[in-house]
């Protein structure tokens, strides 16, 4: 039976804040509504003699350009070297060389045994693959934990500005949508509380309510960020995506490319999601909801504008690309307002969201033009990679560390029945990019424990163990003929602390049968 009695209007006294949520009338939110009067600035060239939009920043959009270079290099790497590897084979000193040559242009150890029987059986490049990448990966993952820098922590009590004191953004697991926190939003990732993806944005819901429960209890124990009396509220995103210039192919492949029942799938778990909260807490009116959808070409965001009641609509909603296109020849305080017109206009004759959601629809659309410019200036507004182009499957908890566009194909799970689809779609996606080409399917399974919770660790290890054996039997052929490979570490829970390798015999009790 659904309970009705929670629903959002019925207690309008209670649970819904009537007066403006925390932050609005604070000086920070005076400061914040500054921009729209400021001084106009003209559209200036940019480096490559092409005009960039008034809003875009340059800077960022340098330091993020270094960024990604470096880390990619760093995995670009790895086929030449091993290639290089390969051709080595006959040497006397084999072992030594290749192990050094592997060290030296790729920051990692290969272990000796792999080499040492080369000059009588084949040498196993597969195997010698899945170990080389498995450590670049956590080795470039234990380097670049101190990347969120790269946003500035202006950000970072934004959302309290705007009446959020936690934000949980669940993006669909596509490698292409893996910079959506830091490159798409341009948010720094302390900003943001969780952000576990799913094949098609489809989030687990009652994960999702155990979060929020988590969140609004230390509210009450700790007053952390804000006491429950402040009237602020918990936002839920959820991130749906399609390719504008080949809709039909390079879409969502959880939804079959189709970018309609991408949205409608995201915004029915955003409803299952309040409406949870609503049936069970009695206090549905202190989530919000928001759904936002990602053109991968050119990572242009649009944004579906609630009402005043928090509903969503697959129909009212803010392209970011047309808002580029529209504004970009106009000085920053014109871009900026009609910015702030479009939010209005989207609204067309529905009530308006509160004041806090406006302006966070507006700084998101705001920080996502810097990005949209960055694509211009360097890939003339679209990727040469729409398509998907990852280079391994990340599963568990996942590297916060990465957050980098078609680097890692993401399904974050417990066990492997629970996300098995996932999973599928990824390994799909991998057969058409690796194993066609004779590479295997590198997969990172990843975990975190909390040091503060007695046996946390020795669990977590297990659990790597256990998923391993669970992807060995769901993928039989494949594993036996070389073709998926897994790498496993933990880590744990606090950010920056260092990734521990795990390694196939590490507490491998056998218990509970691989599932
Ligand atoms: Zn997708």
């Amino acid at each position: 039976m659904v309970n009705t009695r929670n629903r959002r209007g019925r207690h309008p006294a209670a649970p819904t804040p009537t007066r403006a949520p925390w932050g609005l009338g604070t000086p920070q939110g005076r400061r914040r509504r500054e921009p729209l009067t400021e001084p106009a600035e003209v559209a200036r060239p940019s480096g490559h003699g092409r005009w960039s939009h008034p809003l875009s920043s340059r800077e960022q959009n340098a330091r993020l350009d270094q960024f990604e270079r470096s880390l990619r290099a760093r995995f670009e790497a790895v086929i030449p070297t091993l290639r290089e590897v390969a051709g080595l084979r006959w040497s006397e000193h084999f072992a030594a060389e290749a192990s050094s040559l592997i060290e030296q242009r790729l920051g990692v150890e290969a272990p000796r045994e792999l080499f040492d029987q080369a000059w009588i059986a084949p040498l196993d490049m597969r195997q010698l693959f899945g170990v080389v990448l498995g450590g670049v990966i956590r080795q470039v993952a234990q380097d670049v934990h101190r990347a969120g820098e790269l946003i500035g922590s202006d950000l970072t009590s934004f959302f309290l500005e705007c009446g959020y004191h936690a934000v949980d953004i669940s993006p669909c697991s596509d490698g292409r949508l893996k910079g959506v926190i830091r490159a798409i939003l341009r948010l720094p990732d302390e900003a943001v509380r969780s952000r576990k993806a799913y094949a098609g944005a489809m989030f687990d819901v009652e994960a999702s309510v155990r979060r929020w429960v988590e969140t609004e209890l230390m509210r009450f124990r700790e007053g952390c960020p804000v006491p429950p009396e402040a009237g602020t509220r918990y936002l839920k995103v959820a991130v749906y995506h399609w390719s504008r210039s080949d809709p039909e192919h390079e879409g969502c492949a959880a939804h079959g490319s189709d970018r309609e029942r991408a949205a409608a799938g995201a915004l029915r778990r955003l409803r299952e999601f309040r409406e949870a909260v609503e049936n069970s807490f009695y206090c549905g009116a202190s989530v919000d909801i928001l759904l936002i959808g990602v053109d991968t070409d050119a990572d242009a965001i649009r944004v579906h504008v609630p009402d005043a009641e928090g509903d969503l609509t697959l129909d009212r909603f803010v392209d970011n690309h047309d808002l580029y296109e529209a504004t970009r020849f106009l000085d920053a305080t014109r871009a900026r307002l009609a910015i702030y017109e479009a939010i209005e206009a989207a609204s067309g004759t529905a009530s308006r969201p509160h004041e806090g959601m406006r302006r966070l629809i507006a700084t998101l659309l705001i920080n996502n033009l810097s990005q949209i410019d960055r694509v211009y200036e360097t890939w003339q507004g679209r990727y040469p990679d729409v398509g998907h182009n990852e280079t391994f499957i990340s599963v568990g908890d996942g590297f916060e560390e990465f957050q980098l566009r078609n680097l890692a194909y993401f399904v974050y799970l417990q066990t492997v029945e629970e996300a098995g689809h996932d999973l599928d779609v990824g390994i799909e996606i991998f057969r058409r990019l690796n194993v066609r080409r004779g590479l295997p399917i590198p997969i990172a399974i990843h975990f975190r424990y909390d040091r503060r919770v007695p046996g946390s660790r020795e669990r977590a290890t297990e659990r790597c163990q256990r998923v391993r054996r669970a992807i060995e039997d769901r993928y039989r052929a494949l594993f036996e003929d070389g073709y998926v490979v897994c790498d496993m570490s933990i880590q744990d829970r606090e950010t920056g602390s260092p990734i521990e390798a795990v390694s196939v015999h590490e507490l491998s009790r056998g218990h509970g049968g691989g599932s």
